[in-house]
């Protein structure tokens, strides 16, 4: 459309009230109320606006006289976006098994299904049943979290920030609390741990240089205001060349020399030896416990596979002065969540069970040969596009942890990857995430990719009629114009 001809499009474009006076409207100002109507309508126009300015395929619809059909399909569109909601399934096929954007853990069946149970139904949230009184939220997943890890004492909150938080604030308020230089990270979503200890009222002692830190670098700053002793897991870095710091056990060690408590931030906090399935050394959370630490704090939706949550384990002492916080009450859990982490923690118990069907750490575990499996799965599906303007090619790439969980592991995954001739490959990313369902892909090398591990199995014919559309939406475009 040239310049002139979109002006006067533009010109034409109806006004709100006319539209609101046609009888079709009033129909469905009968169904919806009023102020739905009229900004459907507002946003509607302003969508023809877009189309006269932007769509190239848009003769018909978007040029003078508007066909009312037209208007009346976008109405309806944004009548619909009005009452959906916004938060919503996507297929994951960046192949980052725990990816923070896109809400990281699927859960597992059992997990979903008991916490539907708790949340239609009463529960015994905090009611003892035994006793026929009051009773804790917590020990309903205290015995099992002990029990897996070894600690003596356990306490879920909000999230893993929350529990560093709370860790801080009753054990270092107003003390000083060491911490390697090396270990002052920052993880995905702005959580600084320099910042979280501020807000905690802790002071920072920093001890050592980026690279090393040395046990006598802690010993030194240890002075009468010292509160604790802190570890954090790098999660998403990692020091190399010439590089060392303390281990916990070390740091535990020198905790019990001066009587000053040691906690660890492990982070992501995994139960499971994942090196037995080929995957780089994560230590493990009876490890740590193992070494000591008064207390340590990881998240529940990482590599443990779970809901968001905040787990923290370690001696009683501490534990209570944790549960007995004021702050506690603010980041307390909720039952959803906590029904559907008992469940998580419940499947641990059979430790291959677990490894084979809890999502997280099943699809961190999928070798070649079952992501072949899906891959073809895929490209079957979508044989018979190759010959309008594309390659489509199975090909072997690398897919991610995640989650600031080994960082530096390459998983080696299958990936399906099309390149298109007649159209860009960012135009194909866009209509893809924002399709029904959106889907998540990375391009490489004016290839797009869609790595087939992060690719639930029964999403494999959604993805494929989700891309089927936005290549024939693609193509049919580009005929247009060459
Ligand atoms: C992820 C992470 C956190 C924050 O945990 P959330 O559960 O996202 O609140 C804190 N510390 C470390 C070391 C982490 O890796």
């Amino acid at each position: 459309m040239s310049l002139s001809l979109r002006q006067q499009a533009l010109r034409k474009i109806p006004k709100v009230d006319e539209m609101l006076s046609r009888p079709e409207i009033l129909e469905l100002l009968k169904i919806h109320p009023r102020q739905v109507v009229v900004e459907a309508i507002r946003k509607g126009l302003g969508r023809l606006r877009e189309e006269i300015l932007h769509r190239e395929d848009a003769f018909q619809s978007a040029a003078p006289p508007f066909s009312f059909d037209h208007l009346y399909s976008l109405f309806q569109k944004e009548i619909e976006l009005q009452v959906q909601p916004r938060l919503r399934h996507v297929i994951n096929a960046t192949g980052v098994v725990i990816h923070t954007n896109l809400g990281r853990s699927p859960l597992h069946p059992s997990a979903i299904e008991h916490l539907i149970d708790v949340s239609k139904h009463y529960s015994n949230l905090e009611y003892n049943l035994e006793l026929g009184e009051r009773g804790s939220r917590y020990a309903h997943v205290e015995e099992i979290l002990c029990r897996l890890s070894g600690a003596e004492s356990a306490l879920v909150v909000n999230n893993n920030a929350g529990a560093v938080l709370l860790v801080l604030n009753t054990l270092a308020e107003g003390k000083e609390v060491i911490v390697s230089r090396g270990e002052l990270v920052e993880i995905g979503g702005a959580f600084r741990i320099p910042d979280v200890m501020r807000r905690s009222g802790a002071l920072l002692r920093e001890v050592g240089t980026t690279n090393r830190t040395h046990l006598s670098d802690y010993q030194k700053a240890i002075g009468p205001q010292t509160g604790l002793l802190l570890k954090v897991h790098t999660s998403n870095f990692r020091v190399m060349g010439f590089a060392s710091e303390v281990s916990l056990q070390e740091l535990v060690q020198l905790g019990k020399q001066f009587q000053l408590p040691v906690v660890d931030d492990l982070g992501s906090g995994c139960f499971i030896d994942l090196t037995q399935y080929g995957l780089e050394k994560e230590p493990t959370v009876q490890e740590m416990i193992k070494t000591g630490a008064d207390a340590v704090t990881f998240s529940g939706d990482k590599l443990l596979g779970g809901p968001q949550a905040g787990i923290i384990l370690g001696k009683k002492k501490w534990l209570d002065l944790f549960k007995n916080n004021p702050l506690n009450r603010a980041l307390r859990i909720d039952k959803l969540t906590l029904a559907a982490l008992e469940s998580t923690l419940l499947l641990y118990i059979d430790e291959k069970k677990a490894m084979e069907e809890i999502p997280t750490l099943r699809m961190l575990s999928l070798d070649t040969k079952k992501l072949k499996r899906k891959g073809k799965r895929l490209w079957k599906r979508l044989s018979g596009l190759t010959d309008k303007g594309m390659t489509i090619a199975l090909k072997e790439d690398v897919s991610q942890v995640g989650g600031g969980a080994l960082p530096l592991q390459e998983l080696p995954t299958l990936v399906v990857a099309i390149k298109p001739f007649g159209f860009s490959v960012n135009h194909l990313e866009e209509k893809l995430r924002k399709g029904e369902p959106p889907i998540i892909s990375r391009i490489s090398k004016e290839e797009l990719i869609l790595d087939m591990r992060t690719v639930i199995d029964e999403e494999i014919p959604l993805l494929a009629v989700g891309i089927k559309n936005a290549l024939n939406h693609l193509s049919r475009n580009d005929e247009k114009f060459h």
